[in-house]
């Protein structure tokens, strides 16, 4: 049987870029994904500017939609609509997007092998890396990814038509502050919004009440959404082992979610940058503590935050309304910032005071 550099277990963002990055070092890589693509998975499809400047193939031809509005609105009722300089999220369709990303690394010559399993205890190959997403087996098998906590998340679909085009063009709507642990988001797309909601995973026996409220808030009939699904949100807490002597995870199958945002394709593009130098160099240990200095500062403010706003909404919402804190966010959006504590000068004040929210 051949033999591999690399055996990628799941072509989602995280396991296409992973390959990407090492056939285009010249290594030899087999992905195998259990699904035949395009095939979705649940996502608001949202690439933050951010996560565009670290995917190292060009989203250009699969992206619908450029958003430069975002709408913050605080318990279906009093909103703010924030004009970023630039684009701060370009839209597309997860059904395309990793159809797009796989084909452009079956293109650099990773051997694709759709709709097969593998058992990473027995892979023809130095190094396994697991990109088999929230509900992946490679991690156990590998003994990692044990200290792994969830969220939950519940999105749909509707057609312009049902929705005003003009309400949603170029924008992203965020409703903050009614649901425990998430929020809920309406997103623009090409003919349709993607409407959703993210919560605690304590929160999953009402998450269909909660993104009932959503489309209430929007003037729709919950019957009217397409395509429903939910998904888990893996969120890794520090110290949580993702690489040893065998292998290592990216995305999510390593948990690397943001907490507050619920975004995860920013992290499946940084993760499978560090894999790929690590697996490159020889040197599986140095990857989980790139990922660390990378993500930490960023994920331990996002967690801040978020106790924040499930603490002390109304001051918290005081706060986020404020043109000084969109500052931060639009450059944190951009990734000009790679963790608010970056930030300098007077827009440091609003998160200075949702971090002592936190510790309240
Ligand atoms: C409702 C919702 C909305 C979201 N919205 C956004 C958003 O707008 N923006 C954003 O950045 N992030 C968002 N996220 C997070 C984002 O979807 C994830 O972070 C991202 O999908 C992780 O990609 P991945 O490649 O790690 O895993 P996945 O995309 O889950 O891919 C894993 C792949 O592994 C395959 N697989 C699984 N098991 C096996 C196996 N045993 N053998 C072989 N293959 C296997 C699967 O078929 C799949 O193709 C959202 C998440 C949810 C749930």
């Amino acid at each position: 049987m051949k033999r591999y550099d690399a055996v990628v277990v799941g072509g989602g963002p995280a396991g296409s870029t992973t390959a990407w990055r090492l056939a285009d070092a010249g290594a030899s890589v087999l992905l195998v994904d259990k699904a035949r693509f395009p095939r979705d998975k649940p996502c608001g499809g949202g690439l933050t500017i951010r996560a565009v400047r670290q995917c190292p193939v060009d989203p250009s031809p699969i992206v619908e939609e450029e958003v430069d509005l975002v709408e913050l609105r605080f318990r279906y009722g009093d909103s703010v609509l924030r004009h970023a300089r630039t684009p701060v999220i370009r839209m597309t369709q997860r059904r395309r997007l990793d159809a797009f990303l796989l084909d452009a690394a079956r293109e650099k010559g990773v051997e694709v092998r759709e709709g097969t399993t593998i058992d990473a205890a027995d892979v023809p190959a130095d190094v396994v890396v697991g990109a088999d997403g929230a509900n992946g087996t490679t991690a156990r098998a590998l003994g990692l990814g044990a200290g792994i906590v969830h969220g939950v998340a519940y999105e749909g679909n509707v057609g312009y038509g049902a929705v005003d085009r003009a309400r949603y063009d170029r924008r992203a709507v965020v409703e903050l502050a009614d649901i425990p642990g998430g929020y809920g988001w309406v997103f623009a797309k090409g003919d349709h919004v993607n409407i959703g909601v993210g919560a605690w995973q304590s929160e999953g026996p009402r998450i269909r009440e909660h993104l009932a409220r959503v489309c209430e808030a929007h003037g729709l009939d919950p019957s009217q959404l397409e395509n429903l699904r939910g998904h888990r949100l893996p969120l890794r807490r520090p110290g949580t082992r993702i690489a040893n002597e065998r292998g290592l995870l990216v995305g999510d199958a390593a948990g690397l979610i943001d907490p507050v945002s619920g975004d995860g394709m920013y992290e499946c593009f940084l993760s499978s940058r560090y894999a790929a130098e690590a697996i490159l160099a020889g040197d599986l240990a140095s990857y989980e503590g790139a990922v660390e200095t990378a993500l930490a500062p960023l994920h331990r403010a996002s967690w801040k935050l978020k106790r924040a706003l499930d603490r002390w909404p109304r001051t918290s919402w005081r706060v986020a309304r404020t043109e000084l804190l969109w500052r931060s966010v639009e450059r944190l959006l951009l990734g000009d910032l790679s963790a608010p504590g970056e930030q300098h000068g007077v827009a440091r004040i609003p998160l200075r005071a949702l971090e002592l929210l936190s510790r309240t």
